[in-house]
């Protein structure tokens, strides 16, 4: 089973100006969540990564040695799920023009479908650039969301493995990639399955593939995420793009080809400010939602989205599909061999062995 698939656009979302900060309106708090790893998780201390020789890296750690997770990858993952259940633009980097590929031969981009096109001015933002913000055009918006690091509140064992090669993405690779029903157009969004049988580790050390210092299954870690002024949707996508649903887990750091990082985040605390009473009252305004009560509170939320975002289910059903953590899958998840797609040029991706 290929270890990737696309989850449909859909329709494009709305694009709307975004409460700025200076207003005291909308909904602002944190949402402490625990987030749980079902697979082994890497994130590298560095980015620097030789290339001529086989690369042995560490984990990032933070004070006291204590390994973390940066609250910028978060950041990117909830918002790449935010972007993919809600029709928002596509942030990711397109090729540069004049560059080329490992043969030597321009690469192959895809047409971003229209109305997925980058965000550009505060007034026309997506909802994912309307909370996590938008650097692109005359004036950049900062965004209303923070998100810390991660740090372990459990006892971190760690663990050296020899992985497999992740390989580049292969985009020449048309009948995958391309929109099936629209000539030179990107297909969907791309998301990797969860292995839960584990990482794919080789005894093979060459330049191709690397050693990493990975945090063990059942490592527990905390973060918290801050929000300032968002709409009632908007705070029903971030709740959304940060539980789930009950069976699905997330992906997150370095290796998620070879079957690492996935990872079930939970909120466990929750703290909402009602700025107008906070403003009027010294003090007052704050609430803090835990135990029963949040249970209740966190569905509220996803109901909204469900109801909110319905426009969206196919994908939201495509990101289910692939995302679904089901600890007694044994199907392996691993790329087709090079000879396979050497002999299979045109065979579908839902083919593919
Ligand atoms: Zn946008």
């Amino acid at each position: 089973m290929n270890p990737y698939d696309f989850v449909r656009f859909g329709q494009p979302g709305p694009r709307e100006s975004a409460i700025r900060h200076e207003c005291f309106k909308g909904c602002s708090g944190q949402i402490l969540c625990q987030l749980t790893a079902y697979t082994h998780l890497f994130t590298p201390k560095t980015q620097d990564v030789p290339r001529q020789r086989h690369a042995r890296l560490a984990l990032m750690r933070g004070a006291g040695g204590v390994p973390l997770l940066p609250g910028s990858s978060l950041k990117g993952v909830i918002r790449s799920v935010a972007e993919a259940i809600s029709g928002s633009c596509l942030t990711l980097p397109q090729p540069r023009r004049g560059s080329v590929d490992y043969r030597g031969r321009p690469p192959v981009s895809y047409r971003i479908p229209r109305g997925f096109e980058h965000c550009r001015g505060a007034d026309r933002l997506c909802p994912a650039c309307r909370e996590f913000g938008s650097l692109s055009g005359d004036s950049p918006f900062l965004g209303k969301i923070s998100i810390s690091d991660a740090q372990a509140t459990s006892d971190v064992d760690v663990e050296w493995l020899t992985i497999e090669a992740l390989m580049e993405p292969k985009p020449r690779h048309k009948v995958w990639y391309e929109d099936p029903q629209r000539r030179g157009v990107m297909r969907g969004r791309k998301f990797y399955y969860h292995r839960p049988l584990g990482p794919r580790t080789t005894t093979e050390k060459s330049k191709y593939n690397k050693t990493i210092e990975a945090v063990k299954p059942g490592t527990v870690f905390e973060f918290s995420v801050d929000y300032t002024n968002l709409t009632d949707d908007e705070l029903a996508l971030l709740v959304f793009a940060l539980v789930l649903e009950s069976e699905m887990c997330h992906k997150v750091g370095m290796g998620k080809p070879v079957g690492l990082g996935s990872v079930k985040i939970e909120i466990v605390r929750w703290e909402q400010v009602d700025r107008q009473a906070r403003y009027e009252q010294l003090g007052g305004g704050m609430s803090v939602v835990d135990g029963d009560t949040l249970v209740a509170e966190v569905g509220r939320w996803q109901t909204r989205y469900h109801e909110q975002y319905a426009k969206w289910q196919d994908s939201l059903a495509d990101l289910r599909r692939i995302w679904t953590w089901d600890p007694a899958m044994k199907e392996d998840v691993g790329y087709p061999s090079r000879d396979w797609f050497r002999r299979n040029r045109n065979v579908p991706i839902e083919e593919a062995p």
